[in-house]
């Protein structure tokens, strides 16, 4: 197929697909998916190899959102049934990492819900990521707390954050119908007043809102330009109680199609397979190994993934291998741009920043010295999670058959959809 032949000599340049060519992949049949997954394979193997970047989320407030993102179990007027609470305290949030970190998740990843920080909400963040690095100095933290104003992004690199999670969920295009309480460009600040400030910029979307090809790959090269060291791919959790319940347009083939675009458009960029793993890709998720380099482990912010030893057991299945703390997830050239960001020195857009682009050649994975890498995002908060019903765009699922959407659309799916009562909050312990 020429389309994969093209694509997979320029993944392993390191070098990105035309728009047309992005759009193609989203196109094409069943019949072509498992050549496709073979195609993206190759590029994922090239910078990344068979590692598996393991990350664990710990929401330190939940719920209570004023913002209205359709898609958020945690939103304005929310009728999930989500748990509630304010601020963990620094030594219940760095116990709930310990339990991430054991099962071998490299980074921890403490989310907020809520429009942005205040500075006292920096001030507890700060605490929080001093009880983390001092019970394991080599742990990565990345925090996704919202719109950032002024300083609050260097203050968070001095406290010791790694990395800033803010999605932009959805294309410019659309993300008025989505969220109306803030604005695609609020979010594109907030990612680079983070990637200004020498973090880590990890910054993603959501699939299965309602929004068609167009709109998918709009927000995927956005991410590219933007210089996201780390793409988190969230595939809406319908939630009972929010906008965006009803809206089941996703089947397993749409997600890995979904998935490989992303990775031939970010070929040497940490591609995530964040929240909606389970609920879509079901029992594909082990192909799904073959184009992200990057998964949740266990639970998400308000929704239960599968048990961490699965995951784990299904990374050894599949012939992958959990990334170590040891090692860096991002090849040498892209760790070096994100090195010179932290130094003030460009802001690391592929291509471009100080000194990178193209990577020519084939053959062994790059290995690298800098530790950087992605970010979170995912299963309810200032990640993805439930929808909207209002203003969404009619579904558009590309050319796959979707027969699993088509029968489970109009239904709630309360098999497939499980409400987090373990872990970071609870009394119970998490399932990692
Ligand atoms: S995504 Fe974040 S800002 Fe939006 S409603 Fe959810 S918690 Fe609030």
């Amino acid at each position: 197929m020429d389309l994969l032949d093209t694509l997979t000599a320029k993944g392993l340049r390191g070098e990105t697909p035309t728009r047309e060519e992005a759009l193609a992949v989203l196109a094409t049949t069943d019949d072509e998916l498992l050549d496709v997954v073979a195609a993206a394979g190759r590029v994922r193997r090239r910078w990344f190899g068979r590692r598996v970047k393991l990350n664990y989320l710990v929401n330190l407030k939940s719920g209570l959102c004023p913002e209205d993102c359709s898609y958020c179990s945690q939103r304005l007027g929310s009728k999930a049934e989500i748990l509630k609470y304010t601020w963990l305290k620094p030594d219940q949030a760095a116990e709930a990492a310990k339990a991430g970190v054991s099962g071998g998740a490299k980074r921890v990843c403490l989310v907020a819900s809520g429009r942005g920080p205040t500075d006292r909400d920096i001030d507890r963040v700060t605490d929080t990521v001093a009880a983390i690095k001092d019970a394991d100095p080599a742990v990565e933290i990345c925090a996704c707390l919202g719109l950032l104003s002024d300083n609050q992004a260097e203050r968070l690199k001095a406290a010791g954050v790694d990395a800033y999670n803010h999605n932009l969920n959805t294309s410019e295009g659309t993300y008025g119908d989505i969220t109306t309480t803030h604005t695609y460009a609020d979010r594109v600040d907030t990612v680079q007043k983070a990637h200004g400030a020498g973090l880590s910029a990890c910054s993603g979307l959501i699939a299965g809102m309602g929004e068609s090809d167009e709109d998918l790959v709009d927000v995927v090269f956005a991410l590219r330009e933007l210089g996201s060291d780390s793409v988190p791919v969230n595939f809406l959790i319908p939630f009972e109680g929010t906008p965006l319940a009803k809206e089941w347009n996703l089947s397993p083939q749409r997600c890995l199609r979904i998935l490989a675009m992303v990775r031939f458009v970010n070929p040497d960029t940490e591609v995530r397979i964040a929240g909606g793993r389970e609920v879509h890709l079901r029992s594909m998720q082990p192909l799904g190994l073959h184009l992200a380099n990057s998964i949740f482990l266990g639970d998400y912010l308000t929704s239960e993934g599968q048990a961490g030893q699965t995951d784990l057991d299904m990374i050894a299945d599949a012939g992958f291998e959990v990334e170590g703390m040891g090692e860096s997830t991002l090849p040498r050239h892209r760790a070096d741009i994100a090195a010179a960001a932290t130094s003030g020195c460009g802001s690391g857009s592929a291509g471009g920043g100080c000194g990178t682009g193209a990577v020519s050649g084939e053959g062994e994975t790059e290995g690298a010295d800098a530790a950087v890498g992605g970010g979170c995002g995912t299963g309810g908060g200032c990640g993805p999670c439930g929808g909207h019903g209002h203003a969404v765009p009619a579904a558009t699922v590309g050319a796959a058959d979707d027969k699993d959407a088509d029968k489970a659309a109009d239904e709630a799916r309360t098999d497939l959809v499980r409400v987090r009562r373990r872990g970071a909050g609870t009394e119970l312990a998490p399932n990692a």
